[in-house]
């Protein structure tokens, strides 16, 4: 085992109301980077809004708190106009790193970008939602700074990392990685038996599109749904000796999610063997209206779990429905362990400004929580949506996804890849196969 690299971590007396948020921040950082907090080191690091007069700690300015928070009765809120002021670089340090590194000391609040990014702080603000009712993207301080695949919390835990060790390039600890993932949001290829057909005349009958019918029948009855799929996305994760993680939803009859659960519990029950037997997870994957929902949530949670046997930890909520303040605490109070939710419909990167796994943070009860976090930079509907996203070529598609992939490698983290089961078509079929390419074989997924 590497030895930890150990720092003395003292704050200013006006920052103490945010302790616990701010022992969360820089847990990331030691985490990450393979630092621990002594009171013994001799290597002493000052978190505070001004330089000590006199001091030879070395000094990280703070800005984040407490200008940028409220504290309610429900727990943490931006705090809008102080947010705004330090977002803007207006008062003491900025919240984000300045264009050119400075040559002495960091000159921005990394630890507080750092909270801000993971706890997803900004969330709680109201700029309206996306029709879905969720948080819209370009509210993000990432996206509106054209920052969002290029995760902030990840430079600022690196830059932090310099400034406390003095090594101009820290290595971090954590190892690249990759994890497919898989929604089950179809177990056929259709919810009811008559569904295609039914389809397939409006297509003839009202489109005039008979090409377009024949392609819906297809996918319908004669896909080979859900085995087909399935084979394929284990065999090509065993052929890159990795596992792949599928997430079924529970039973339910809103037309939003999908009813297999009461339709084909068989089916479900014969497909989960045999994700089990050939080594790969299954998990859960909560359904419309569980986000903030517990009771919800854990019913139909516990349903699933009837029907299939085990106890599932991994998982992501159907139609990314997800609220920072409510959604992780039920997730740690139910158990689970892995949460790769974290992500935009329409855009390539890091939801949570890492590309690394990270604790959730309560804002709410304000402390770290058990469930881990993933941000899921590649989704495969974020590049072929039929309209609803966007429509991209596979060639630009990859280009896009390879960004991603390069952030990963570059900070050590873990390429998050949602791939739905029943993509037996292109062009997300072929996408993802360049996608596993370019992590695993780099330079061969080129087109030639
Ligand atoms: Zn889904």
């Amino acid at each position: 085992m590497t030895r930890l690299f150990p720092y003395h971590l003292s704050l200013d007396p006006e920052l103490e109301a945010f302790r616990s948020e701010i022992e969360f921040a820089f847990d990331f950082v030691d985490q990450n980077y393979g630092l621990v907090r002594s009171s013994s080191a001799a290597r002493k690091v000052y978190y505070g809004l001004r330089a000590l007069d006199g001091h030879s700690d070395i000094y990280c300015p703070a800005s984040l708190f407490p200008t940028g928070i409220d504290v309610a009765d429900d727990g943490l809120r931006p705090a809008s106009d102080g947010l705004r002021c330090i977002e803007n670089g207006k008062g003491r340090a900025p919240l984000l790193p300045p264009e050119k590194p400075l040559k002495n000391g960091l000159g921005y609040d990394a630890p507080g970008l750092i909270f801000h990014q993971l706890s997803r702080l900004e969330e709680r603000q109201s700029v309206g939602s996306d029709p879905y009712g969720r948080f819209p993207y370009d509210a993000t301080l990432a996206a509106r700074t054209r920052r969002y695949n290029s995760p902030l919390a990840d430079q600022a835990a690196e830059d932090l990392a310099r400034l406390i060790t003095g090594d101009v390039t820290p290595i971090p600890v954590t190892n690249f990685s990759v994890v497919p993932t898989h929604d089950v949001d179809k177990l056929r290829g259709y919810n009811y038996a008559i569904d295609p057909l039914r389809f397939a005349l409006g297509d003839m009958v009202k489109r005039h599109d008979p090409a377009r019918a024949l392609r819906r029948l297809h996918r319908g009855y004669f896909a080979g749904m859900p085995w087909s799929s399935l084979t394929e996305l284990m065999s090509l994760s065993e052929h890159y000796g990795v596992r792949s993680q599928f997430y079924f939803i529970g039973p339910s009859w809103a037309s939003e999610d999908t009813p297999y659960g009461h339709t084909m519990p068989k089916l479900l029950k014969q497909v989960v063997n045999a994700i089990r037997k050939r080594g790969h997870i299954v998990g859960y994957h909560p359904g419309h209206g569980t986000f903030n929902n517990a009771e919800y949530w854990r019913s139909q949670r516990d349903a699933l779990e009837a029907i299939i046997g085990g106890n599932l930890r991994h998982g992501r909520q159907h139609r990314l429905e997800y609220s920072f303040a409510h959604t992780p605490d039920i997730w740690s109070e139910n158990d689970m362990i892995f949460d790769c939710t974290p992500a935009f419909p329409n855009a390539t990167g890091f939801r949570t400004g890492t590309c690394r796994p990270h604790n959730a943070y309560s804002l709410v009860h304000r402390r770290s929580l058990p469930v881990t976090l993933l941000s899921t930079p590649i989704q495969d509907f974020a590049y072929f949506s039929n309209g609803k996203y966007r429509d991209m070529t596979i060639d630009a598609a990859v280009q896009e996804a390879r960004q991603a992939i390069d952030v990963c490698r570059r900070y050590r983290g873990t390429v998050c890849i949602l791939q739905h089961l029943g993509q037996v078509h292109d062009p997300a079929r072929s996408f993802y196969k360049r996608v596993l390419t370019e992590c695993f074989e780099p330079g061969l997924g080129e087109k030639t």
